[in-house]
């Protein structure tokens, strides 16, 4: 089970994503151990590519990154300064007067952000909790005030120009750097730059940045092939039956390797040398069952994840997105840096 990681291509997707956004500074959004990918390894790429800033969700998660950045390398921690949490060489991104006032009376010398609530309403301040602490906020030089948008992949939603009416609204007159793009906001064009971008889907190759490069490539090892005869079904629950001799491949991963079950006879399929076998059955725990009968040899590994079935086409089969594909591969893989 192999997990191949190209560095390179998230490298060259960050600079894509930055020079769409050539006003404003490119950080890089490494939260969930660098979206299933591995944190470490991606975070010292980028910071040798120019990335200074870095956001996780959990300070745990800049706790592991931060023995791989030097010192001027930036990691925000997007839950903020939760109570007891362990911030140390790290800035938390404030969400509430709560935290705001728990971070300065136990940091009051170390550097914080603010995230503003621009109509989500998931993370960050309200309009009314905003404009209440906004003067005692401001004296204190957050190093950055941001917010987050909830359709920026779909670049006709209203809630887009609402939400950035509603960042001006709450920023207007703040003399701190702002922030509003993830990967889709970038997209959105230069209103939505600000000073800071923070990109993250993108840089592994996904949706909604289409022009991004591939960036995983995930091979399972073939266990056994058989021959089912017309009538004979494979898998838990006889789901699929074959309807001719057929050639089966089993492979060594299933939904415990984060291969999501409603892949099961989804349309699915993986790949030999650019030829669909497509996945027959039900995934089980640590199997996939593939129908390999257009092949003339088997070879030793089919892929699931290749050019040919990119992620977020893997996502659609799914019903999910690509960004839960990309979570969801876990550490049973031997990872393979390129
Ligand atoms: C996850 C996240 C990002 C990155 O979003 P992508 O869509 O993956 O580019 C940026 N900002 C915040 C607050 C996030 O939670």
């Amino acid at each position: 089970m192999a997990l191949q990681i190209d560095i390179s291509a998230i490298v060259a997707n960050w600079k894509a994503l930055a020079a769409r956004a050539p006003g404003a500074r490119a950080a890089a959004v490494v939260k969930a151990d660098g979206y299933g990918l591995g944190a470490a390894r991606i975070v010292a790429a980028l910071y040798q590519a120019g990335a200074r800033e870095f956001f996780v969700a959990l300070a745990k998660e800049g706790r592991a990154i931060r023995p791989h950045l030097p010192d001027d390398a930036r990691i925000n921690v997007l839950s903020g300064h939760m109570a007891g949490a362990d911030l140390d060489g790290l800035v938390p991104v404030l969400n509430s007067a709560e935290q705001f006032f728990r971070d300065r009376a136990m940091r009051p010398c170390l550097p914080f952000a603010i995230q503003l609530d621009s109509g989500m309403n998931r993370l960050g301040m309200e309009a009314a909790e905003w404009s209440a602490i906004r003067a005692e906020v401001l004296a204190l030089k957050p190093a950055f005030i941001m917010s987050h948008l909830a359709c920026a992949d779909e670049p006709d939603h209203p809630a887009n120009a609402a939400q950035l009416q509603a960042f001006r609204d709450m920023t207007q007159g703040c003399d701190v750097p702002l922030s509003l793009a993830a990967t889709g906001g970038i997209l959105l064009g230069p209103d939505y730059h600000f000073d800071l971008v923070r990109p993250g889907v993108g840089l592994y190759g996904g949706m909604p940045f289409a022009d991004a490069q591939p960036v995983v490539r995930l091979s399972l090892p073939v266990i056994q092939t058989r021959p089912v005869l017309p009538g004979e079904f494979v898998g838990y629950g006889a789901t699929w039956t074959a309807g001719a001799p057929r050639r089966i491949a089993t492979v060594a991963a299933g939904y415990a390797d984060g291969i999501l079950r409603a892949l099961s006879s989804s349309g699915a399929s993986l790949f030999a040398d650019g030829v669909a076998c497509p996945i027959v059955g039900r995934v089980s725990m640590d199997l996939v069952t593939a129908d390999v009968t257009d092949l003339e040899t088997v070879p030793d590994r089919l892929d699931l994840i290749c050019p040919e079935q990119p992620i977020d086409v893997l996502a659609d089969h799914a019903g999910t997105i690509g960004y839960e594909i990309l979570t969801a591969l876990r550490q049973r893989y031997e990872r393979i840096y390129l």
